[in-house]
């Protein structure tokens, strides 16, 4: 066979051509390496298709409130330094973050102005129906983080209730709001349970621009030890008869060394709870197999 060259000329630039230009490009919103945002609501719907994927299915709940905290503290301190927390924590192990969120138990505070206290019926449904969203959009390991005090009832009983009746995903909380004080800078207070001397520290770090140290003692939040029955038995008023102003504790020994490793040790801590999270393989398969089974319990007992 005779070979022409201007003929193998022509061919050879063709070929060139196409490598360079003419090849149609792979679509792709995403390569693996690109930094997505871990923020929901900044997410495109590709993206955050890609966002689910890479979590392997696990969304973070960071849940606030809004309530007083003291004379000196913002109305959403909860929410805020919940949201600082979880949203460095996912920067560190990937996972899409829910946007805010703060529709929770806080009903002791009502009394105080500028309190958001929804109904308890409506903060159950509300979750669930939030829960219920995220898992239909992929989030098969929603991971509740919880930044309020008044949830620590509520978040365990809506986990554990998701036994009821079968759900595609799991609801894991995770319920830890303050570091070991062993360690850390030491503190100035012992008696230190709202807006005191460590959530005025966090405010210092998440947003220092709202924090007003110097009405900090302008209030009492000294336990004003009101109830006389032992404290085995609980009441929904115990919380106003020490602390009718809603603060407990001192805000004003507050600073940013505490603040900083406080928020540290809560960031690093969801983080290694998103990654447990996501290693968990266990709890879906089995509440799956536990929802089969309460389908007709007299079959699958010896
Ligand atoms: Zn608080």
């Amino acid at each position: 066979m005779r070979i022409d060259p201007c003929r193998t000329f022509i061919s050879a630039m063709v070929v060139l051509f196409c490598l360079s230009f003419g090849l149609p490009r792979i679509a792709h919103a995403q390569t693996p390496t690109q930094k997505l945002s871990v923020h929901w609501e900044e997410l495109t719907a590709s993206d955050f298709r890609e966002g689910v994927r890479r979590s392997q299915g696990v969304c973070l709940l960071p849940f606030g409130i809004i309530e007083k905290h003291g004379p000196h503290l913002p109305l959403g301190t909860d929410l805020l330094d919940v949201r600082y927390a979880a949203l460095h924590a996912a920067e560190q192990e990937y996972a899409p973050v829910f946007p805010e969120y703060y529709f929770g138990q806080i009903a002791e505070a009502k009394h105080e102005p500028g309190t958001m206290s929804y109904s308890r019926g409506l903060q159950l449904a509300l979750l669930q129906e939030t829960t219920d969203e995220m898992a239909r959009n992929g989030c098969k390991k929603v991971l509740i983080v919880n930044g309020h005090g008044g949830n620590n009832s509520l978040l365990p009983y809506f986990a554990q209730t998701q036994l009821d009746k079968p759900h595609d995903y799991v609801v894991y909380v995770f319920n830890e709001l303050e570091a070991p004080e062993k360690g850390g800078p030491p503190r100035k207070t012992s008696m230190d349970m709202h807006a005191g001397e460590v959530e005025t520290s966090n405010m210092m770090v998440s947003r220092p621009d709202l924090v007003h140290l110097d009405r900090a003692n302008s209030e009492s939040g000294a336990d004003q030890a009101r109830q006389k029955i032992p404290e085995n038995i609980y009441t929904g008023i115990w919380w106003y008869t020490r602390f009718p102003f809603h603060y407990s504790g001192d805000g004003s020994p507050a600073n940013k060394e505490l603040g900083e490793y406080q928020m540290k040790w809560w960031v690093d801590s969801i983080a290694k709870a998103i990654k447990d999270v996501k290693g968990d393989d266990v709890s879906p398969k089995l509440q799956k197999e536990f929802y089969e089974k309460s389908t007709h319990p007299l079959d699958t007992q010896p």
